[in-house]
């Protein structure tokens, strides 16, 4: 008999981003304009029968949005609770005993629990060896291959050329490839329209972050019919609610609309807030997402990011970033958010900075009192 946990489980945690409510939250990338409004207006509208009836069994509604926004068969269209879910069936549906993953590191920080999750062995190549080297990728034979772009949580955006330079290098008989697009929206470019005709090529995208919908848990992906089944059958049927598909649904098709605006700002207060940060001699990494990852002032992720947390700020703590050391992500959102920030920014790193230099005073003082 197998033991209760499965032996592989002892070291799978609870995620816990140590995420306590503050005052200005910029830790989690989600919509900080709010929700589609159409979204919201369908959830408003909701009757008994949205409700009481189960939904349909594989969100065709939101499967025919994607098909048409993005002018692909509805049969390439897999959908989830979140892309969390879309990546987590994947995972699973790639899954064989010693079954491996491969993902170009730092990125998103589920990937490794959900190769966890799924019996897999999970296998890291920093991202300026994959980026130098896609073939890196390939190393060791893996079963999958998982890349973010833009990547979270550098905001780095790999070239489309090297996005082709990975595919052809894989060959034929090569692993699947996920590229995790949760951020494209704020990129304005994607690869989800070519991906039917790739094969093996499986692009997820959500509905958490540019449509403001991260509260209803809604995601899909673009493969070739094949792949995109074997997703749905490792998923199983009833996984998106009706109203969190029709809601997703609504955004998807609105391409032009609320969410254009959103971006626009997004790009806006990106620019602006990186010029600032680096006025103040603190430039972020360059970013095409609704995010910036910048070099944590003390050297320290985790005691700036608790610095911050007294001021009632909250951003997300980045350690051993190649290249960079320890980071801090911030959420890009409206102006006046940035604002807060910034001047949070100044009270924490100045008061900071200020010690530290009356600290070496005191230092420089004891010392030539001891030499006296
Ligand atoms: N991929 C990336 C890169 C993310 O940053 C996130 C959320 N933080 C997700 C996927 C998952 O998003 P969701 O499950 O809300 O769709």
């Amino acid at each position: 008999m197998t033991p209760f946990p499965r032996p592989d489980y002892a070291g799978v945690r609870r995620y816990d981003p140590g995420r306590a409510p503050v005052r200005l939250d910029l830790s989690d990338n989600t919509n900080l304009w709010g929700t589609h409004p159409a979204a919201l207006e369908r959830i408003r509208r909701a009757t008994t029968d949205d409700l009481a009836r189960y939904p349909e069994l594989y969100a065709d509604r939101l499967r025919e949005a994607v098909a048409e926004r993005f002018d692909v068969p509805p049969e390439c269209v897999t959908t989830g609770a979140g892309s969390d879910d879309v990546l987590d069936s994947v995972f699973r549906a790639s899954f064989a005993p010693g079954a491996r993953v491969s993902y170009a590191a730092p990125t998103f920080s589920m990937v490794e629990p959900f190769a966890h999750m799924n019996g897999m062995e999970a296998h890291a190549v920093a991202w300026p060896e994959a980026e130098a080297d896609p073939s890196a990728l390939f190393e060791g034979d893996p079963d999958l291959v998982y890349v973010c772009r833009p990547n979270n949580p550098t905001g780095g955006f790999p070239a489309r050329a090297w996005i082709d330079g990975l595919l052809s290098e894989r060959g034929e008989d090569g692993p699947l490839v996920v590229v995790d697009e949760a951020y494209a929206d704020f990129a304005g470019e994607t690869l989800l329209p070519d991906a039917p005709s790739i094969p093996k090529l499986l692009v997820t995208r959500t509905a958490s972050k540019a449509y403001g919908l991260a509260g209803l848990r809604c995601g899909y992906a673009v493969a070739s019919a094949e792949v995109a089944l074997e997703a749905d059958k490792s998923r199983g049927p009833y996984k998106v609610s009706g109203l969190a598909a029709e809601a997703a649904a609504l955004a998807v098709r609105d391409e032009d609309g609320w969410m254009a605006g959103v971006v626009e700002e997004t790009l806006r207060n990106r620019a602006r807030f990186t010029d600032e940060l680096t006025t103040r001699g603190h430039p972020p990494l360059p970013s095409r997402a609704n995010f910036v990852l910048l070099p944590a002032p003390s050297g320290a992720a985790r005691q700036d990011t608790l610095a911050l947390r007294e001021v009632g700020v909250g951003v997300r703590p980045f350690s051993g970033v190649p290249g960079m050391g320890d980071g801090l992500r911030i959420t890009v959102g409206p102006w006046p958010l940035m604002e807060g920030f910034l001047s949070a920014f100044d009270e924490v790193f100045a008061t900071a900075a200020h010690e530290t230099a009356a600290r070496e005073a005191a230092r420089g003082k004891a010392s030539r009192e001891t030499a006296r």
